[in-house]
């Protein structure tokens, strides 16, 4: 590994090269930054890393620490196009020094960024809100579902994950992000269980009956209290675990069963749309769905802050009519074209293209791992957007949790950045950037059947 680091650094400019002047200016010892970001650093994520590595720049997929050492990214569902793209820090410079305000004004980049994604949502869909996240996001789609339908009552699958502001908050109830989560759901929140094929209460292709029977029962406890309904929100493949399809037919039957009782079907493409699932742009394609409102974030600006709720004209209108809606830097120019100069890389280097036969190739190379270690109990997911999970016992498929994490410690030490995720903290959710190369791979897969082989 460490021939490969050379190799990788090697590629990578200094920063003289990328920005045209010197920015290596004197850095804390890693140690003391540490100490100075657990005093005043609000406390992360319950599995992040104990010791996280203090990065100093990053270049594609690749991040490299101050103290030298480089680590392949493989977690990193933010940064689409790679770190460090020239293209972005030229556009996003060239409108710095032109002008940066909010989107009160009318301005070029603005109007064409919500042109561009109107374009790319399906017919009908022509309706742009831009936002700073994926929460703020959710939070606003909910309101919308709220206004169009007159109703209240949401319906989310559990253990989903679609933000932290307070309504994307409500209908997120995942156990691992946030434990109380099924305790302190507000009354308008109905979760339904999970169509996980691979551990949920039925499992395999043709539980789609089933699964669909369990919204259709929670509705019949709303009509029982004459409760109407506004919206349904769900990812169209399940993410929280390592982005595990959703049965075929899904969401043909539930998206009906909603809007029959008027209902608005919402789509958090935040994690698998703009090309990560490969097959597609947006995730929802791979039920052969229309939602009536499309919710995006992270990849679309590759790091900045921000997000974009898609709708049908006549939805827009009704919170018009009745709320308020206004982001101080939401959409703003620069925010724009950062969101312009994305999708141009997208398109231009192929990275959907690159997303799907970078990851086949991937996920047949985890497979077969499958075949060697027992514990590697499924290899979920498509495109670049795949988890592996791992269990102590492929019948009853108890959640190898303390290994997972054990494992993501080793594999840091190998330089690979990993981390557990699902409720049960036992999968490796893959999602690095879409310019990931078949080598970095190749890279990833020999490391991991390295430390699966030596034991961690
Ligand atoms: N929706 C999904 C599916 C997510 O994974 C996330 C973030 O992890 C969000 C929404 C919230 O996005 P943000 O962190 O930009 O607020």
């Amino acid at each position: 590994t460490a021939g490969q680091a050379e190799a990788w650094r090697a590629l990578c400019p200094s920063p003289a090269q990328m920005l045209g002047f010197d920015c290596d200016a004197p850095l804390p010892a890693a140690g003391e930054l540490l100490q100075r970001r657990q005093r005043h650093f609000a406390r992360p994520q319950k599995n992040y890393y104990r010791q996280p590595p203090q990065i100093e720049r990053g270049w594609k997929e690749h991040l490299f620490d101050v103290e030298g050492r480089a680590y392949l990214d493989m977690v990193n569902n933010v940064t689409i196009v790679g770190h460090g793209h020239p293209r972005l820090s030229a556009a996003v410079g060239r409108q710095w020094s032109l002008l940066n305000t909010n989107s009160r004004f009318h301005y070029a980049s603005v109007a064409e960024f919500s042109e561009r994604l109107a374009g790319l949502a399906p017919e009908g869909l022509d309706t742009v809100f831009l936002v700073n996240s994926g929460s703020e996001a959710n939070d606003l789609a909910i309101r919308l579902a709220w206004a169009y339908s007159g109703a209240r009552h949401m319906l989310s699958l559990l253990e989903a994950y679609h933000g932290w502001t307070v309504a994307s908050d409500a209908v997120s109830t995942s156990i691992a992000d946030n434990p109380q989560a099924l305790t302190t759901r507000p009354d308008w929140v109905h979760a339904v269980i999970s169509p996980n094929t691979y551990r949920g209460a039925f499992r395999g292709e043709g539980s789609t009956v089933d699964y669909v029977r369990a919204v259709s029962e929670k509705l019949e406890e709303l009509d029982q209290r004459r409760e109407g309904l506004a919206g349904f929100i769900c990812e169209a493949v399940y993410g929280n675990a390592g982005g595990i399809p959703l049965p075929p037919g899904y969401l043909q039957a539930v998206y009906a069963t909603v809007r029959a009782r008027g209902g608005v079907c919402i789509a958090d493409e935040v994690q698998v749309g703009y090309g990560r699932l490969g097959h597609h742009f947006w995730g929802f394609e791979e039920q052969r769905v229309v939602p009536d409102i499309i919710t995006v974030a992270k990849g679309m600006g590759n790091g900045h802050p921000l997000g974009a709720v898609i709708t049908r004209r006549e939805i827009a209108e009704a919170l018009e009519k009745e709320g308020y809606f206004f982001s101080s830097a939401g959409g703003s120019p620069v925010s724009s074209v950062v969101g312009l100069t994305v999708l141009d890389i997208l398109h231009d280097e192929a990275l959907q293209e690159n997303a799907r036969t970078v990851g086949d190739h991937l996920k047949v190379r985890l497979q077969a791992l499958g075949e060697r270690f027992p514990m590697v109990g499924a290899v979920h997911g498509m495109g670049l957007y795949l988890g592996v999970e791992f269990v102590r016992d492929r019948e009853t498929l108890e959640p190898a949790t303390q290994e997972t994490a054990a494992i993501c410690d080793r594999l840091l030490e190998l330089g690979v950045i990993m981390q557990p995720t699902g409720d049960h903290l036992n999968v490796l959710k893959i999602k690095p950037p879409l310019c990931l190369s078949r080598e970095s791979a190749d890279f990833f897969a020999e490391m991991l059947e390295r430390v699966l082989d030596d034991g961690w």
